[in-house]
């Protein structure tokens, strides 16, 4: 057994917090220049460069690239040769939560869902934990806006419908999204297992690099259907118009049970914040 101090998985939250919030991954970059080279409505690109201005301009000073730093969503692949020592998983990376968001002057959005009083800490924080081979730790922290989030949306579709059927939704989703999720977006795709499941597919689909293939043929396929369809809708980036409403669709699957077809869209917005680290 390889063992390691809760505290060192406070400190890497902490670090990754602060680095996701102000440091937009240069896969983005890449696909904000892409879209600037396909985007034909004059404000439309014009809003793109500005998105990217607004990346540079949050790396270089370090503040937060949106003034929602979102709800701290925490991704621990845990090796099971590995020994916590020092305390608990949870309130390590809690307490590295409170201080990233601290110390990077982060805002904290995390409140009551009746008397929407705020937690004050952007603490608690939604942790993904899956045990793995090895004797490692990896963390990823993706904060997740509220505007994008509020568009996701999980459905049971029947069987029958088929791939048919998820494209439906999955663009008429966007299509009643409009502006809402400050577009241009990535659509995240979860698509079998069951109810929970499928959103959590949905959620860490978009955690794979912007521009990279699907392993699986046929789902690169309807990535691609459904990127076409949804950027005929016009919508546009910030939804003032233009080709340019997603960068991309990504779509992780699994069996399901033979009576479902779950299905769940993730909407992320250009505020596309993940980093990583392994202990
Ligand atoms: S949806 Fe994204 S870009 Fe829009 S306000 Fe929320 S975090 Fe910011």
């Amino acid at each position: 057994m390889r063992e390691i101090d809760v505290a060192r998985i406070t400190e890497s939250v902490r670090k990754l917090c602060i680095e996701a919030n102000t440091d937009l991954g240069e896969d983005v970059l890449h696909a904000f220049d892409r879209a600037m080279a396909g985007e034909e409505s004059p404000l439309g690109l014009e809003i793109l460069k500005e998105l990217r201005e607004n990346a540079r301009i949050a790396r270089e000073e370090k503040v937060a690239m949106c003034q929602d730093t979102g709800v701290a969503v925490v991704f621990v692949e845990l090796g099971q040769e590995v020994l916590l020592a020092g305390g608990s998983l949870q309130e390590a990376i809690f307490e590295g939560v409170r201080l990233g968001y601290r110390d990077g002057y982060l805002r904290k959005s995390m409140c009551h869902p009746f008397t929407r009083v705020n937690t004050g800490d952007n603490v608690p924080a939604i942790i993904h934990t899956e045990i793995v081979p090895g004797e490692k730790v990896k963390i990823t922290v993706a904060p997740k806006g509220g505007g994008s989030e509020n568009m996701s949306r999980v459905t049971m579709l029947a069987p029958a419908e088929g791939v048919d059927g998820i494209k439906r939704f999955v663009v008429q989703r966007v299509r009643e999204s409009g502006s809402n999720p400050c577009p241009p977006i990535i659509i995240g795709v979860g698509i079998g297992g069951n109810f929970e499941q499928s959103a959590l597919l949905a959620k860490k689909s978009l955690l794979r690099p912007l521009g990279s293939r699907n392993p699986d043929p046929e789902l690169e396929k309807l990535e691609s259907e459904i990127l076409t369809d949804v950027n005929k809708l016009g919508i546009g980036p910030q939804g003032l118009g233009g080709r340019t409403t997603s960068l991309a669709v990504h779509i992780l699957m699994m069996p399901c049970h033979i009576a479902s077809l779950p299905l769940a869209v993730n909407i992320q917005c250009h505020a596309q914040r993940h980093k990583e680290e392994t202990l």
